[in-house]
């Protein structure tokens, strides 16, 4: 006889994403997810910051770490970046490492990823998973699938293509048979836990990265200034792009305002759709030439000013 009034146990687990820079990432985590909570670029180094995202299928909850790619640090902000990086692992219950296969070969990156994550990784499972299976060659995914796990015992070893949704729901099945037993993290209805204001402000920098290209980097940034929720639902946002130098900001503008009226436009689309509401977007640009040394802005992205 089996006992109706008890609930199947719950599972939860902490899984963090780590990968090269441009591996994918933050696109598998935005289609396991199934909703856009990490910026997507084909720039790398567009995730500055921890992003998670919630997934939940069945009885489990999963909590994905999106980490910033791991790349050799030089600057502060670049050395922040790979620090968070590790500190995602640190909470994890599971390690994804994602690989970009549409490479020739394995690449240097991902070489010292594995070299790190062997030496720390100790009983902790580890999964492999090729992503771009799309525009991988076969002999190459697998030559790669072997030398990988020559390196690190994977628990799994999984070909997907994030970018089409194809084999990611594997990926997903074998993260939710491994999840511990235990109580869910977050409540049902939440996708992110990141703060409104940044992921706004984040949903802008991406657009701006798109627009810009290669003219900047990363050499600029946006801060959420003022949010207003008006009676009738709408909202409005005010953002302030810092950026280092006078040249620049003209680039930013662009020709007559032609270009941050368009960056503005797909920001102010993107937000509308995610928050489900009419948003006003305003922006504006200023010229800080310290904003890469400035102390406060590290901690609201969740970095450490001073790692090493
Ligand atoms: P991250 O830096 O590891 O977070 O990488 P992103 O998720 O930002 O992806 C980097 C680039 O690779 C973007 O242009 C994606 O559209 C692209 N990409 C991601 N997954 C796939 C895939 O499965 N196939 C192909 N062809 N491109 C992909
Ligand atoms: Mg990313």
């Amino acid at each position: 006889m089996t006992d109706q009034s008890v609930t199947p146990e719950t599972r939860c687990s902490f899984v963090a994403v780590i990968g090269a820079p441009n591996a994918g990432k933050s696109t598998l985590m935005n289609t396991l997810v199934g909703s856009k909570v990490s910026i997507v670029s084909p720039k790398v180094q567009t995730t500055r910051t921890m992003v998670r995202g919630i997934a939940i299928q069945d009885q489990t909850q999963i909590i994905f770490i999106d980490t910033p790619g791991i790349f050799a640090p030089k600057e502060r902000l670049e050395k922040a970046m790979v620090a968070a990086a590790w500190q995602g692992r640190d909470e994890a219950d599971i390690v994804m490492l994602i690989v970009d296969a549409s490479r020739k070969k394995i690449d240097a990156d991902t070489r010292a990823i594995v070299e790190r994550l062997a030496q720390v990784k100790g009983d902790m499972p580890c999964i492999l998973v090729l992503n771009k299976f799309d525009e991988a060659k076969k002999d190459v995914l697998v030559k790669m699938a072997a030398e990988l796990n020559e390196k690190i015992d994977f628990d799994a070893t999984f070909m997907i293509s994030a970018l089409h949704a194809d084999g990611t729901q594997d990926v997903m099945n074998w993260l939710v048979k491994h999840s511990p037993v235990g109580v869910w993290h977050y409540p049902e209805d939440q996708i992110n836990d990141m703060p409104e204001r940044l992921l706004a402000a984040e949903i802008t920098r991406e657009k701006l990265f798109r627009a810009l290209y290669q003219e900047l980097p990363y050499a600029l940034t946006v801060e959420t200034e003022k949010w207003e929720d008006f009676d009738n639902g709408d909202i409005m946002i005010s953002q302030i792009i810092y950026v280092a130098r006078e040249t620049h900001k003209a680039i930013v503008l662009g020709k007559g305002g032609a270009q941050i009226k368009k960056i503005g436009e797909e920001a102010r689309r993107e937000l509308c759709e995610l928050m489900e509401c009419t948003v006003h977007l305003k922006l504006f640009v200023k010229v800080d030439e310290k904003w890469l040394e400035d102390k406060e802005r590290y901690e609201v992205w969740g970095l450490d000013f001073n790692a090493k």
